[in-house]
């Protein structure tokens, strides 16, 4: 075999081929204070034609604020008001679905979601369910959608979550709390106008702010780590100190926790979340405890797994004089305990990464429920 075609086998040869995953990305952004006043030349291109409308799910903290005057409706737009009081459910999902196709005739141009995670993971979901057939419930799970969705844009009002930037959107469906993770769930554009912020209040800021936090903590502690995802967490949680332990302008806060929640949805990109993730996902599909608060109220107890971890985020809950709930599981029966046991125990990919793969000589029920006990 002479050199050239030796070199050829090496390229072709079945057992080099590697099995990495090929991710996308939010293929434009925009970013800094004011940025909003944008979105209307942003969308423009994007009109496929004047029946063709946008829509916009924004989050109903918003209703008549000065925002909604901004929002650049033209045509036959539509503004929907959604309440985040709880986070997004398929049903929820398939009726907005519903609505939009009985009103026009036509697709949409694209979907805005403007909010929190929960909107945003409300507007990727609704953009995929218009092309795809079915119930959203249906794509729950990894890579399950076959059509790209509609255009959709990404406007976080309060940082954190990293759902800006994810190929994933979570929702509670009939008989499990998991995300439609696919290639089309990303956002098509994003816009971070961290004066969309000001507004939140100090509990929720931290509670969505942790959340970053405990990706970082997650994805840096984990059997998966590798250089991408942490080069992404080691600068999220540089951020997030600094967000959280030092005292800085609140402009500058705003702004560094904005660029955080982008940074620590990057890095579990390419790892996982961890232990604190798998049971607020038991947490939140028995009592509905919200994303933030649920990590929260898991994670202060996990200084066995995460030991500096706990110990930083005791220091900023100190700092910010936040009290968290307590006595939550006080009046569980064990049927409630083993329901919340099995949510997260489900989560096998969350564990892995945590432990590794023989995750389950650690992680026992007993001792997820004694876990549980203390919240
Ligand atoms: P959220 O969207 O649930 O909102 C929390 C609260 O803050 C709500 O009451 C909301 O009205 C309020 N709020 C938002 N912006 C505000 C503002 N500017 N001023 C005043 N109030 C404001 O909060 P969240 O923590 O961002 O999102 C949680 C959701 O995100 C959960 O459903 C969770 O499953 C999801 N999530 C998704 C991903 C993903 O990758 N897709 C990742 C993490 C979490
Ligand atoms: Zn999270």
């Amino acid at each position: 075999m002479d050199i050239k075609s030796k070199n050829i086998n090496t390229i072709i040869s079945p057992e080099l081929k590697t099995n990495y995953k090929n991710f996308p990305m939010v293929p434009r952004v925009i970013f800094g204070a004011g940025c909003f006043g944008q979105l209307g030349e942003i969308l423009m291109p994007k009109r496929i034609n004047s029946e063709s409308p946008f829509i916009f799910l924004v989050d109903d903290v918003f209703e008549g604020t000065g925002l909604i005057s901004r929002i650049p409706l033209i045509f036959n737009d539509q503004l929907i008001f959604i309440s985040a009081d709880e986070e997004p459910k398929t049903d929820q999902v398939d009726a907005l679905v519903h609505k939009i196709k009985s009103d026009y005739d036509d697709l949409p141009s694209g979907i805005i979601g403007i909010g929190g995670g929960t909107l945003l993971d409300l507007a990727k979901a609704v953009a995929i369910m218009l092309t795809n057939k079915g119930n959203s419930y249906q794509y729950q799970g990894w890579d399950l959608v076959k059509k790209p969705s509609i255009y959709h844009v990404g406007i976080p009002t309060i940082s954190g979550t990293g759902a800006e930037v994810s190929r994933t959107t979570v929702l509670l469906g009939p008989d499990k709390k998991l995300g439609i993770n696919s290639d089309y769930t990303t956002f098509d554009q994003v816009l971070m106008d961290p004066d969309l912020t000001k507004g939140v209040p100090k509990e929720q800021w931290f509670y969505t702010g942790m959340d970053c936090f405990i990706h970082c903590i997650e994805s840096l502690n984990g059997t998966f780590l590798n250089a991408f995802s942490q080069s992404y967490g080691e600068k999220a949680l540089e951020l997030c100190k600094e967000v959280y332990l030092e005292d800085l302008q609140e402009d500058v806060a705003r702004n560094k926790l904005m660029m955080a929640s982008w940074h620590g949805g990057m890095s579990i990109a390419y790892s996982q979340v961890g232990v604190a993730h798998a049971m607020s996902y038991g947490l939140s599909y028995l009592l509905g405890v919200r994303h933030g608060i649920g990590n929260c109220l898991v994670f202060q107890h996990l200084k066995e797994f995460y030991p500096e971890g706990v110990e930083l985020f005791n220091e900023m809950k100190e700092k910010h004089n936040i009290l968290l709930p307590k006595g939550i599981c006080k009046e569980l029966t064990n049927d409630d305990f083993e329901i919340m046991i099995n949510v997260a125990l489900s989560l096998v990919p969350l564990w892995e990464n945590a432990l590794g793969k023989e995750w389950r000589t650690i992680v026992t029920p007993e001792k997820l429920k004694s876990i549980y006990q203390k919240i």
